[in-house]
C-alpha cells in the first residue's frame, strides 16, 4: 500500500472547512471517540487536556471525547468517567479550554453503556443479556427511560457549562440507545418498543430535549449505527428512517458506528480492507441533507480523499490514527503526507490496553496518552550516536534521537531498513506495515540520519567516533534441538516469509504463538493474493446497505479455499494462540478455521525423518506427514557484535529483540527506542 506521492498537497475535499452551527470547523477530519482511561491516573484529567490539545495543535477538524456516562448505571466499569454531577463541569473545563487554545473545537460524547455496563446493576430496554457481559440487565421502567433521557439532557448541558463545542450523543455499538432501536435487545410492549417508530423514540426524545436546552448554537452529532452486523438487528430502511428522524429532531451531524460490540465480524482489525464501510454511510447520507461522517479503517489521506470525492461521506472520521500521529492534518495541509505515521490497525496498544485495564497507547507511536513523559527540547549538547541494526527498535531509537538533535549513524547489515518488519509485511492484512517503514525512512531522511546499509558494524567502526552504542541487531529464529531438525524439509519462519524457501503442499508448523499464526495465514493464503471489499463480505456473510436484518446474509463461507493442507501444532495443553491480542486474536482464530487449518495441542515432539514430524499426543506415537516443517517455536538475541564490543571495553546499551528475544513484537521494539532516545 504505497502512500501516492502525486497527491502530496492535493486534499481539496479533505482540506475543505465546514460551517456547523455557529461553528467553523477547520476541515473534514473528525477525531473519533476513544476510551483511553487516561482519566483514571493521576492528574488524569491534565492528561486528557495535553492528549486532546496536541491533536488540535495538529489541525484535526474537530475531536470527540471518549464517552462520559450520563449516570451511574450506564457507566462502561465502575469509576468510568461522567457528566452527570454538577462537579464534573469545573473538573473538565481544562480539557475544552486547552482544545480552543489551539484553535480546535471539542465535543464531548454521552455514553449510556446499557446491557454492556460491566456492572452487576446494568439496565436495557429488556432484560436480555449481552454474550460478552456476565451481567444481565434489569429493563428500564417506564419512569426510569424518561429519567435516563433527562440525564442525557442533563449531561449533554453540563458538557456545554464546561466549555465543550456539542456533544455526541452515543447510539451506535450496540449500547443503550442502539439497545432501544433494534428487535435483538427490545421486546418492550410500550411506546418504547414494539415497533419501528417506538424503537426510534428514545433517541429522538433524546436528541429533541438537548437541542431544546443547549440551544442552536450547540453542536449535537449523533453516533448512529450504520450497520449492526449482528441477528435481529436494524435494516437498511430502518436505519435510513432513523436517520431522517434524527435529523428533524435537531441534530447538526450524523456519525455512523459500524457493527455492535458482540458482532463476530471484523470491523476495524487488520483483516478488513481501507475504506470498505463506506457504502453504509453513503446510504444514509443519500437520506439526510445534514453532514454524514464515515468512518472505520480509514487510515491515510488517500482514502480518507476518496470517500469523500465518492460522494460516499462528506466528513471522516479517524480515532486510531490520531492516536498514531496528531500531526496527520498538519502534515497534509504541509503537504507532507510521506512524514504521516499511519496506524496499522493492529489494536496491539489501543483496544488491547483497554480490554486489559491499562491506558490506550499506539504501537508505532509510545508517545500516545504519554503526551507528558515525553520532551521535544532539541538536545543543548548533542551526541554522536552509533545504532546497530535498522529493524524496529533501531528505527525508532535512530528517528527519535536525531529529531531531538543528535548526531545519529545507523547501520544496517542487509540491503534494506525494516529487520522483521519486511517478514511481517508479507502476511496476509499486516501490508500496513509498509507505511512505517515509509515513516521511518522519511524521518531518517528529514532529520539527517547517516545510513550505512549493507554494513555489518565492527569493533573498529565504532570504537572511537561516538559517544553511545546502541545495540538494536535484533532476533533470528530459535532452533528447537529436536532429532532430525536438520533434515532438508525443516525450514524456519524466516525462510518462508522472505521468500528464501517455498514450502510444499503439506505443512507442519511447530509452534502456535503470533508468528505461527502468521506463517499459518501467509500460507494458507495461496488463492486469493488480497483480501478485495467484495471478498470480505462474502467470507464474513455481510451485506453493507442491509437489505437484510443487522447486515448480516447468513451464507458466510465456512471455507476459505487453499491448496494447502496445514497442522499448526503447540505443546502446551491450552488454546492455541492464545497470546494473540483480545481484540484480533478471534479474527485469526476464525480465518484459520475456514481455511481448514488443524490445531493439534498437548503434544510432545520426538523426532523428525523422511516420513514426517514424529509426536506423542495422548501417550500415543503418531506421525504427521509434511513435505515442510516450520519452525515457528521463537527467537533468540543476535549478540555477537555485542559481546566483541564489551570485551573491548565499549559499553553498549541493548533495545528491542537484542535485550530480550522472548515476546518480542514491534511494540516493545519501537517503545523501547523511542524512551531510549529520549535519555540521551
Ligand atoms: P510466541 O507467541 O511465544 O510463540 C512461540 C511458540 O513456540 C509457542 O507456541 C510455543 O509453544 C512454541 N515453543 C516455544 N519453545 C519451543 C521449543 N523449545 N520447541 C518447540 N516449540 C516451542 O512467540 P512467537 O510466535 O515467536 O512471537 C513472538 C512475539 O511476537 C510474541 O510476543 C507474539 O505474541 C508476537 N506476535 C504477535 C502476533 C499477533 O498478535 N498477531 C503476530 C506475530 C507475533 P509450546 O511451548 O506450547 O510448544
Ligand atoms: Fe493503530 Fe495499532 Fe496504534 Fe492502535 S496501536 S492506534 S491500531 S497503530
Amino acid at each position: 500500500m504505497k502512500q501516492d506521492h502525486d497527491t502530496v498537497g492535493n486534499f481539496p475535499k479533505l482540506l475543505a472547512p465546514l460551517k456547523i452551527a455557529s461553528r467553523t470547523l477547520r476541515n473534514r477530519v473528525i477525531m473519533g471517540s476513544m476510551h483511553t482511561r487516561l482519566e483514571t491516573e493521576q492528574n488524569g484529567i491534565e492528561k486528557l487536556a495535553a492528549f486532546y490539545a496536541e491533536r488540535a495543535r495538529g489541525e484535526v477538524g474537530l475531536i470527540i471525547t471518549g464517552g462520559y456516562s450520563p449516570n451511574k448505571v450506564g457507566l462502561i466499569e465502575p469509576n468510568g468517567p461522567r457528566l452527570d454531577e454538577p462537579a464534573a463541569i469545573d473538573e473538565l473545563k481544562i480539557i475544552p479550554k486547552a482544545v480552543h487554545d489551539e484553535g480546535g473545537l471539542i465535543c464531548a460524547q454521552i455514553l449510556h453503556a446499557g446491557r454492556y455496563a460491566k456492572q452487576e446493576d446494568c439496565v436495557g430496554p429488556s432484560d436480555i443479556q449481552s454474550p460478552i457481559n456476565r451481567f444481565k440487565p434489569t429493563a428500564l421502567t417506564s419512569h426510569g427511560v424518561k429519567q435516563t433521557i433527562k440525564d442525557f439532557v442533563t449531561a449533554s448541558h453540563n458538557a456545554q457549562l464546561a466549555g465543550f463545542d456539542g456533544v455526541e450523543i452515543m447510539g451506535s455499538e450496540g449500547y443503550l440507545i442502539n439497545e432501544f432501536t433494534t428487535r435483538r435487545c427490545n421486546n418492550r410492549q410500550d411506546e418504547w418498543g414494539g415497533n419501528t417508530k417506538n424503537r426510534h423514540r428514545f433517541p429522538i426524545e433524546i436528541v429533541q430535549q438537548v437541542r431544546k436546552t443547549c440551544g442552536p448554537d450547540f453542536i449535537i452529532i449523533y453516533r448512529i449505527s450504520s450497520i449492526d452486523l449482528v441477528e435481529g438487528g436494524a435494516t437498511g430502511n430502518e436505519i435510513i428512517q432513523l436517520a431522517r428522524s434524527i435529523q428533524a429532531a435537531g441534530a447538526n451531524i450524523l456519525n455512523t458506528g459500524i457493527g455492535w460490540h458482540e458482532a463476530r465480524v471484523p470491523t476495524i482489525g487488520q483483516a478488513v480492507p481501507r475504506g470498505v464501510w463506506r457504502q453504509a454511510s453513503r446510504q444514509i447520507k443519500q437520506a439526510v441533507s445534514i453532514p454524514v461522517v464515515a468512518s472505520n479503517r480509514i487510515n491515510t489521506p488517500d482514502i480518507a480523499e476518496e470517500i469523500l470525492e465518492n460522494g460516499d461521506a462528506d466528513m471522516v472520521s479517524m480515532a486510531r490514527p490520531m492516536l498514531a500521529d496528531p500531526f496527520f492534518v498538519q502534515k497534509i495541509s504541509q503537504g507532507k503526507v510521506d512524514q504521516i505515521n499511519t496506524c496499522i490497525a493492529c489494536n496491539q496498544a489501543c483496544l488491547d490496553f483497554i480490554f486489559s485495564n491499562r491506558t490506550a497507547s499506539c504501537l508505532v507511536n509510545p508517545r500516545a496518552g504519554r503526551e507528558t513523559e515525553f520532551s521535544d527540547e532539541l538536545e543543548k549538547k548533542p551526541k554522536n550516536l552509533a545504532i546497530i541494526g535498522g529493524g524496529a527498535a533501531g528505527l525508532a531509537c535512530a528517528a527519535e534521537a536525531a529529531r531531538l538533535g543528535h548526531c545519529v549513524t545507523l547501520f544496517e547489515s542487509s540491503n534494506k531498513l525494516g529487520g522483521q518488519l519486511n517478514l511481517a509485511s508479507v502476511v496476509p492484512g499486516k501490508d500496513e506495515f509498509n507505511e512505517t517503514l515509509r515513516y521511518y525512512r522519511s524521518q531518517l531522511n528529514k532529520y539527517g540520519v547517516e545510513l550505512k546499509l549493507e554494513t555489518r558494524a565492527t569493533v573498529k567502526d565504532v570504537s572511537n567516533n561516538f559517544d553511545h552504542v546502541i545495540i538494536a541487531t535484533g532476533v533470528m529464529p530459535f532452533i528447537p534441538k529436536l532429532k532430525g531438525y536438520d533434515h532438508p524439509k525443516v525450514v524456519t519462519y524466516a525462510d518462508i516469509l522472505s521468500g528464501k524457501r517455498i514450502a510444499g503442499q503439506t505443512v507442519v508448523i511447530i509452534g502456535s504463538g503470533g508468528i505461527g499464526f502468521d506463517v499459518a495465514e501467509f500460507l494458507a493464503n495461496d488463492v486469493e493474493t488480497k483480501t478485495t471489499r467484495s471478498t470480505f463480505f462474502e467470507t464474513w456473510s455481510v451485506d453493507p446497505v442491509s437489505k437484510v436484518e443487522g447486515g448480516l446474509t447468513g451464507n458466510s463461507l465456512s471455507q476459505l479455499k487453499t491448496k494447502r493442507k496445514i497442522a499448526m501444532l503447540q505443546r502446551k495443553p491450552s488454546k492455541p494462540g492464545i497470546s494473540l491480542g483480545v481484540s484480533t486474536g478471534w479474527i485469526h482464530r476464525s480465518i484459520l478455521k475456514k481455511y481448514g487449518v488443524e490445531n493439534i495441542v498437548g503434544v510432545t515432539y520426538e523426532f523428525i525423518d523422511d516420513d514426517g514430524l514424529h509426536i506423542t499426543l495422548d501417550g500415543h506415537p503418531k506421525i504427521i506427514a509434511a513435505d515442510t516443517i516450520v519452525l515457528c517455536a521463537g527467537q533468540k538475541p543476535v549478540l555477537d557484535l555485542n559481546e566483541q564490543l564489551n570485551k573491548h571495553g565499549i559499553e553498549t546499551t541493548l533495545i528491542g529483540g537484542a535485550k530480550e528475544a522472548s515476546e518480542l513484537d514491534a511494540m516493545r521494539a519501537i517503545n523501547e527506542g523511542v524512551r531510549l532516545a529520549q535519555t540521551f
